[in-house]
């Protein structure tokens, strides 16, 4: 399949052949016709696939048809859970649309709002956004969406679990009843799916990637190591192997300064990126990382969601994410695009519940190896492999709920929900979802606004 055979434009298809793509992902394949035919779309998708350009693409090339943003409108909302992946996602506009003549903006907060206002004024064909900054600025009348023809979700999991939701119901009850409705999640929990039952009507459903799996090329292991150690490892491997760049993950803020700190008195450059950095300092670490100017990026959860970094050879786990999928999004970041990765788990023996919940949703019992000089006092219990954990009953009740809105709703052709997935099944409406079971995301309790920015 090539680009040429999506029904994109020459504008678009230059950009896209100077940008080096000779053809499209998985879910270009699947998402370019979909939104092209202007059905809304449900995709199961995590940053690395493609996703962007898979809804940016067909985005461009519908709005290039009709006429341009008034003042003060936007035609194209899309909304992101971080700063960095807003910027990314405009990023993205820009390169891809460069030869059209659209107007495009990113807005988010801990940034000054005159220039943001200032450019919406002259009206904007894409807005991508931030919830928080996109609600002030339209309780200053400074956007406004009489003419909102498209309204993209973009990691629709994580901005459930960064605690959107309100702002995210605000802001669609201002939006045009008619529009298309696109969403992405790296997963659809629950609390997905009733969201969506609210916002995307008769869907395409595309699947990208086997649920709860890392890509093939990622080679995953746990080191057991006693709490205490664990720095003093992490500094042995990076100088052991010779790491050019790795992306280690931590818990917590504090933790990631901490050990940002222990890390560079060893004599290695590294940054902490995470939700009380400012957003200059957050914009400044992620350029020094991929222009190769520090080695190490430490991380939390909600802050790393969405960066995108190119062939990133090693990614550890320094601490275990509270959230099995997390383990599964944090490896995600290496070995992409086909080419291989490392991933390493520092485990202690007080997170051995943590691996034992990531090896029952990824079915896989991960491979120990233990470094010379420390082996653990305090050793890490075995683990077996559990049955994956189900939810079937209240999929079922969903699906029908959402297929009888559809029937009564929408005077679609079809009645049914049309399911697709890359791997070619295709399955009826109130069907097996593809990525279905991945619903048991966050634990009561464990996650709250904000917690791990
Ligand atoms: P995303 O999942 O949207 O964050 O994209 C992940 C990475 O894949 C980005 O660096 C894109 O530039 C790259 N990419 C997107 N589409 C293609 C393609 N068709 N061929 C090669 N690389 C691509």
């Amino acid at each position: 399949m090539t680009f040429n055979e999506l029904g994109l434009s020459a504008p678009i298809l230059k950009a896209i052949a100077n940008h080096g793509y000779s053809e499209p992902t998985p879910i270009q394949a699947e998402a370019i016709p979909a939104i092209l035919a202007g059905h809304d779309v449900m995709a199961a998708a995590q940053t690395g696939t493609g996703k962007t350009a898979g809804f940016t693409l067909p985005i461009l090339e519908l709005l290039s048809k009709g006429p341009r943003a008034p003042a003060n409108q936007a035609r194209t909302l899309i909304l992101t859970p971080t700063r960095e992946l807003a910027a990314q996602v405009g990023a993205s506009v820009a390169l891809y649309g460069a030869y059209l003549n659209l107007k495009s903006t990113v807005v988010f907060g801990g940034v000054k709002i005159n220039p943001q206002m200032q450019k919406l004024r002259r009206g904007v064909d894409i807005l991508v956004a931030t919830p928080g900054r996109l609600m002030d600025l339209h309780s200053q009348n400074a956007v406004k969406f009489d003419h909102l023809e498209v309204l993209v979700l973009d990691e629709a999991d994580r901005m459930l679990d960064m605690g959107f939701i309100h702002d995210i119901k605000r802001i669609i009850s201002l939006l045009p009843k008619h529009r298309q409705n696109l969403m992405f999640s790296a997963t659809f929990s629950e609390d997905i799916r009733k969201l969506a039952k609210g916002l995307v009507h008769n869907p395409i459903e595309i699947s990208v990637s086997p649920r709860n799996t890392a890509a093939p090329s990622v080679e995953q292991w746990v080191c057991p190591v006693d709490k205490k150690r664990k720095p003093a490892l992490l500094t042995k491997l990076i100088k052991d192997g010779d790491w050019s760049r790795a992306l280690v993950f931590s818990k917590t803020k504090h933790g990631a300064n901490k050990l940002t700190k222990y890390i560079e008195a060893h004599g290695i450059t590294a940054v902490a990126i995470h939700g009380n950095k400012s957003q200059g300092a957050r914009t400044k670490a992620l350029a020094d990382f991929k222009g190769n100017e520090i080695r190490i990026l430490v991380a939390t959860d909600i802050a790393a969601r969405g960066l995108d970094i190119e062939q990133l050879p090693h990614v550890v786990n320094f601490d275990l994410p509270h959230v099995p999928e997390d383990y599964v999004h944090r490896i995600g970041r290496t070995g992409r695009a086909g080419s291989s990765g490392q991933a390493i788990s520092l485990v202690s023996a007080d997170e051995v519940e943590l691996l034992s919940d990531i090896e029952r949703l990824t079915q896989k019992i991960l491979e120990r190896r233990e470094v010379e000089g420390f082996e653990p006092n305090l050793s890490l219990p075995e683990t077996t492999l559990h049955q994956p954990l189900r939810h079937k009953k209240k999929r079922k009740a969903l699906n029908s709920q959402t297929n009888k809105q559809n029937n009564t709703r929408h005077n679609n052709n079809s009645n049914n929900t049309k399911i697709r997935s890359v791997y070619g099944h295709r399955t009826k409406s109130g069907g097996k979802l593809k990525y279905g079971g991945r619903n048991q995301t966050s634990r009561p309790g464990q996650r709250f606004k904000g917690s791990s920015e």
